[in-house]
């Protein structure tokens, strides 16, 4: 069977990478934005993950006129009502750093128990095909934010975010474990099992997005 090509909806050629190794295997190949030639931005103003992986998938499929691939996650932080969710890249402000934003959280979090510190990392990603048709799936992660950051590995919020099943961080974790276990991890493995599933259609089950 001849291969099809699907462009990653973003300009980090890394995330390409990861992307290309997950789906290793099946009929597609997988291109980086860069690679197909399509580099932009896409604004992320969706209220959730799911609009906004859409979004990017979206716009790079009309771009490209490829099948496009996009994800989009963050920490949602019960005690917070869900945030810093889709704000999570700039929820200390426009100039946000990792460790702004992680001060930020503590300083939110200074009060709150250790039994109410429950939070989780969640990934959307869509695929959309050139006929517009698009699934969307999500993975999650399960953990407890720490009262003070703890490990050097990894980004963002990692140090913060602690799995009690491994008595560690995402930042204390090797980089291994992280990929096999990580919000993203399960999303991009839901992904495969869908693009799997479709065999050699380019189907898609939920035109309502469509605009
Ligand atoms: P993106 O949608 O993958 O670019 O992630 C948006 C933001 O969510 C990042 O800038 C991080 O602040 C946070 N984030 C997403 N995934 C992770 C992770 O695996 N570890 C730590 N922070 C993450």
């Amino acid at each position: 069977m001849t291969k099809k090509t699907m462009v990653v909806a973003s300009r980090n050629k890394k995330k390409a990478k990861e992307i290309m190794e997950i789906l290793e295997g099946l009929d597609w190949t997988v291109m980086s934005a860069v690679d197909a030639g399509a580099e932009f931005e896409v604004v992320e103003d969706g209220a959730t993950f799911e609009e906004n992986s859409y979004k990017k998938a979206l716009e790079f499929m009309e771009a490209t006129g490829m099948t496009a691939i996009a994800d989009d996650s963050g920490l949602e932080v019960d005690e917070l009502c869900g945030r810093p969710g889709v704000h999570s890249a700039r929820f200390s402000g426009k100039n946000a750093t990792d460790e702004s934003n992680n001060l930020k959280l503590l300083a939110m979090m200074v009060d709150v128990p250790e039994a109410k510190r429950t939070a989780r990392f969640v990934c959307a990603a869509t695929v959309v095909f050139p006929d517009g048709g698009h699934f969307t799936v999500r993975g999650e992660c399960e953990g407890q934010i720490l009262f003070e950051p703890k490990g050097t590995g990894g980004f963002g919020y990692d140090p913060l975010f602690y799995l009690p099943d491994y008595d560690r961080t995402f930042a204390q974790l090797d980089a291994r474990t992280k990929n096999s276990i990580s919000h993203r991890a399960r999303a991009f493995s839901k992904v495969r099992k869908r693009l799997s599933d479709l065999g050699g259609e380019t189907g898609f089950e939920n035109r309502s997005y469509k605009r």
